[in-house]
Formats: structure tokens, sequence, C-alpha cells
């Protein structure tokens, strides 16, 4: 897979500091033994012949969402980019949340987006919850070596001694035990011995850092709960704090790329693994942390939490809605992995943090489509129209034989045939008894052009009792039919899109709009909830050209006038056609 090259890679402050280790060699002779594995398993290894270790560590408790997809194209793409590999690493060691949908899911939109954790037929595909025995060990060593306690202090008392910002922390009064004390009591918390809750392990580190992180961060809590992947091996479990940096220095990451809300991690990040190598355990040179401001996208919510509330309040159809800002509801939407691959590329990646306008999706998916999309009519709002002239102009009961291409500038994908017949299908509103300033489409007297077919001049129409159009008329002007000689010598200033009433197929179509009105549905703690869009879905019967009734689910189409739509994978076939409607074919708010 080709990355989309894109002229703000330049300002990628990323690649600076990669290139930057680069040219100094800072990895270059760093070993890795083809798996993960302490200082060691690595020291026994050969020289590692990836340039550069990334990862993308999803904690498997949701569908991804649009902005895991920005960490998945820049963990990925960077190490693509500079002879690397990337790991997709499941971040599992939270006993509770986890599922087996879940990690499916992960690996399905990873794999779809266009990347492999596959590099020279070795798979890095790996469960932090492996290495729960070196976290363990670790823990361990590092009450040996004078770095870790066991604080029973109450959780109140803990969060009170902490102090705050304003406030430098005190010391717990179990901060001076020995070694050998600590030794013992850890042993007991891991023996099940203890209480949930009733202590837990802190490194010893400065409770009057200023950085408040810095002030004796817990490493381990006892928490009775089956583990998907150890089950109930352990009553312990790491705090992610811990277990991330050890995690990334296991797997010989060299540039561990997060978000910014974890740059006051960072102090602890280093102290840990410094602490660590030190004590041998960790190969050397060890990973970094780096971290950018994380991809917010206008009208939509990118938390898991929230996105979680959207299914199970039922405010959605599930993770795979077409107006989930997941990967499996943009996928199902019909956007493309180039498009959403070109999106987190122009979005740029920084330390400033800001939003990204939805349309920009757009702008990518329309750039992806436009040349790769079959064209199709389709009649999303049917008027029945009768050519009054027709059987005495062409003979009753005949149907003239119609053709367009299936790519205006791609001849040789060939030509869509369908017919033309006495009574067509028209959108609605192409319409008008008495039209507007402008409006240049059907009127009484007025001249269209019925696009690949003929001219035809309105007569008049047809209301019900409610006093609603339910036909237009009009008379097929002779001579006109496109492709013909002279066809053009009638000029008209119109020209719509329909669909032949003898070779139409029905379909349903959902037309997908925002699913939130407010650009910002949740900044400043905003309840989202309240700015959902009513009309973020409208189902119609539409009306389409032939050519549609073999698509199959996941293609893709520019019906003309309309927009971008996709069969959609889940409803479509089995004599069923159901459209989506992915994007409109201009940045209007959709109608
Ligand atoms: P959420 O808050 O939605 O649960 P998370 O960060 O807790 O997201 P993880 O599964 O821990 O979800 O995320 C995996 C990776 O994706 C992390 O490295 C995280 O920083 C990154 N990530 C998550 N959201 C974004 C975002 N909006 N922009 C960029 N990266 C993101
Ligand atoms: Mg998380």
């Amino acid at each position: 897979m080709n990355a989309p090259k894109d002229d703000t890679k330049a300002g990628n402050f990323l690649r600076a500091i990669i290139e930057r280790d680069l040219a100094a060699g800072t990895y270059a002779q760093r070993h890795f033994a083809g798996t993960p594995g302490d200082a060691a398993h690595h020291a026994a290894g050969p020289t590692d012949a990836a340039r550069i270790r990334t990862r993308f560590p999803p904690e498997p408790n949701g569908y991804l969402h649009i902005g895991h997809a920005k960490s998945i194209c820049l963990n990925f793409g960077l190490a693509q980019d500079y002879g690397g590999v990337c790991h997709l690493r499941f971040d599992d060691t939270n006993p509770e949340k986890e599922e087996q949908e879940y990690v499916d899911a992960i690996l399905d939109a990873v794999h779809w987006l266009g990347f492999d954790w596959t590099a020279g037929g070795v798979e890095h595909l790996y469960y932090a919850s492996n290495y729960f025995d070196f976290m363990y060990r670790a823990g361990e060593a590092l009450i040996e070596a004078g770095h870790a306690y066991v604080d029973e202090q109450s959780a109140e008392e803990m969060r009170s001694s902490r102090g705050d910002f304003n406030t430098l922390g005190s010391d717990s009064p179990f901060r001076a035990r020995t070694p050998a004390e600590n030794l013992a009591r850890f042993r007991e918390m891991r023996d099940g011995r203890l209480a949930d809750g009733a202590a837990v392990l802190r490194a010893k580190i400065d409770m009057a850092s200023p950085n408040i992180n810095l002030r004796d961060p817990a490493l381990y809590r006892i928490k009775r709960a089956t583990h998907h992947n150890t089950g109930d091996t352990w009553c312990i479990y790491p705090m992610y704090t811990y277990a991330h940096p050890i995690e990334d220095a296991l797997e010989g990451i060299t540039h561990s790329i997060c978000t910014l809300e974890f740059e006051d991690q960072r102090p602890f990040y280093d102290w840990l693994l410094d602490t660590l190598c030190n004590l041998g355990l960790l190969a050397q040179p060890r990973p970094h942390q780096y971290e950018f401001a994380r991809l917010n996208v206008t009208h939509v919510v990118t938390s898991k939490r929230k996105l979680r509330a959207l299914v199970d309040e039922g405010i959605v159809a599930g993770w795979d809605d077409p107006r989930m800002p997941t990967i499996a509801g943009l996928r199902r939407r019909g956007y493309t992995p180039a498009s959403i691959r070109l999106m987190c590329e122009r979005a740029g990646t920084s330390k400033a943090g800001g939003w990204t306008d939805y349309a920009s999706l757009d702008i990518a998916l329309r750039e992806d489509l436009d040349a790769k999309a079959a064209r199709a009519m389709a009649v999303l709002d049917p008027l029945r129209l009768v050519l009054t002239n027709w059987d005495e102009l062409m003979g009753a009961g005949t149907i003239d034989a119609c053709s367009a291409p299936v790519h205006p500038a791609q001849a040789e994908r060939g030509r869509r045939a369908f017919g033309i017949g006495r009574e067509v299908w028209i959108e609605r509103d192409d319409f008008m008894e008495q039209p507007a300033k402008g409006y240049f489409r059907l009127f009484p007297g007025n001249r269209v052009r019925l696009k690949y077919g003929h001219v035809i001049e309105c007569t008049g129409c047809t209301k019900d009792d409610e006093g609603r159009i339910v036909e237009v008329q009009a008379a097929l002007v002779p001579d006109t039919k496109s492709g013909t000689p002279g066809a053009d010598a009638v000029k008209v200033k119109g020209v719509i899109t329909w669909v032949g009433a003898t070779d139409g197929v029905e379909a349903e179509v959902r037309l997908y709009d925002k699913l939130f009105t407010d650009e910002q549905p949740d900044a400043g703690g905003r309840d989202y909830k309240a700015s959902l869009n009513p009309d973020s879905l409208r189902v119609v019967s539409a009306i389409v050209e032939p050519s549609l009734a073999t698509s199959q689910p996941d293609d893709k189409f520019q019906f003309e006038r309309h927009g971008y739509f996709v069969a959609d994978r889940i409803d479509h076939g089995e004599g069923r056609l159901v459209f989506n409607r992915t994007a409109t074919l201009r940045e209007t708010f959709a109608k």
C-alpha cells in the first residue's frame, strides 16, 4: 500500500525526531530477538533489521473511531516510511472491560485501513497481558532496589497525602518500610492474602515533586477479577502508567507515540524505564515517548464511552451504524480506506490541538472516488412523467434504447444501458408548476433534456385531491435524442436525470447526514446528546437504473447529481437493493 503523499508531511514534527535519531544512529545497534522480552532475551538476538519500531496500542474495550484511525495511520505510516515495523498491541491490562468482539473488530479495522502488523513473515501482534509475569518481576526488582513500597493507607489518606498543584505531598507512614518487608507484603498481595483495595504497590520517587505524577504513583492494585487472557491467575493488576512503558520496552519500541494527555506522564515513563534499564532488566537503548494533539473532528464525538452510550441507548443502530465515526461505521457509510488515510494525513500531526472539519473527509472521499466510482442515475423522490406524444411518435409500447458511459472520462469501462418509454420517473423537485426565478428545469412551456435521452417540453401536471402533484406531462421533441445527428440543434438550459418506468428498479436509499448539529458536540463538557440531528437519517424509496440491479455489497457509485453512494454491506443483496449516501457532490448541508 502506498501512503498518500502530501506536502503536510513536512509539518509532521515526529518525522524530524525520527530523522534526527536515524542520522545519529540512536537505535542502530539495538538488538531484537524476534519476539518481545527482557534485556537478556534481546541481547541474545541479532541487531534489529527494523530501523524504528512504533506501535498502535488500543484497549480492546470498544470499536475504533476516526481518532484511532489517525493514530493507526501515524504509527503504521511512520514505520512504513522509515524502514521500520509497527506492532499492533492490545493493551489489555485492565481485566474488566475487554471482549473478543472488540479484539476482532480492531484487527479487522486496521487491516481494512490498509495496514499490516506482519513484517518479514513475522506477526507483530501482541497482548500486554502476556507481559504480566515480567511486570510482576519488575515490581519485585523495584522493591528490592528500594524504588517501590507497599502502601496500606486508605484511598482517602493516599489522596490527601498526595497534595495538589499548590500543596506538596507528604510521605506515607508506610514509605519507610524495608525492602524485605515490602517484598513479603507484595507477595501477600499477589497471593490473595489482602482484600481488594487494602494495599497498593507504589513507586518511591518524590512526594514533593512539582509533577504530581511523580509523587509515588501506584504501580499495582489488588482487584479480584477474571481476565480474558490470564483467567484467575492474578488478583493484582498493573496500573496503565506502569504497564505501558514496560510493554514498549519489552517490544523494542523506539518511538512511543501517544496523545498529549500523557505529556505529564512522560517523566514517570522515563524514570521507570531508566530505573529498570539500570537494574539490567530492560534492553537499551530504551523507547522514548512523544506526544501529539489528538484528532478532533467536527460534528462527531470521539470517545469510546460516549459512542457506547449512543449504541446502548439505541440512538444509533449499532457500532457500525453509518452515522457513527467508528471505522466500522465509516466503512459501512461508504468511506474508503484511502479517503480516511488522506484525511488523517491532511489533518497533520502537531502539538497544537484543533478541530478538523468533517467536510475534509468528504473532500477526500470525492477525490478518491471521482475517478473510481461508476456512475448511475437514481431518482430519490420519484414523480411520474408521461410523454403524451410517445405512442404517436415512437409507437405504442416502444422502448427506445439509451446508454451512458460507466465513467465519463474512462471510455474503456464501457457503457450502461437503459431504456426510455412513454413513462419515466423524474425527481419531484425537477418540476415546478410556477417556476421560481432562475429555475431552468421543468415547468409548463419549458424544455429540458432528459440526460442521455431526448429533449421534452412540459405541457402540464395532474394533482390529487389534496393538491399534491402526482404526474407531470410533457411532449417529446422529435430528433433530439442524445448522440444522434442534429440532437443539439434544440438548445435547452436544463438537463435532468431520470429512470425509465419500465426498466427502473426499486431501491431503499438511506440518506445520512451529520449525527450532531453542533460543530463541537461535547466541547466544554456540554451534553452532546442535546445536539443530536433529528434528520441524520432519512430513508426513501427510490427508483434506480437497471445497471444497479446486479451491484454487490460495498460497491460504490456516483449517483449523477446526487452524490456518492455505497451498496450497504449488511442489508444489500438477495433481491433487495439498499444504498447509503456517503457524501453529497459538493459541500452543502445536505437537503
Ligand atoms: P477513548 O477515549 O475513545 O477510549 P483511548 O485513547 O482511551 O480512546 P485507546 O484504545 O487507549 O483509546 O487508544 C489507542 C491509541 O489511539 C492510543 O495511542 C491513543 O492515544 C490513540 N487515540 C485515541 N483517540 C485518538 C484521537 N482522537 N486522536 C489521535 N489518537 C487517538
Ligand atoms: Mg485509553
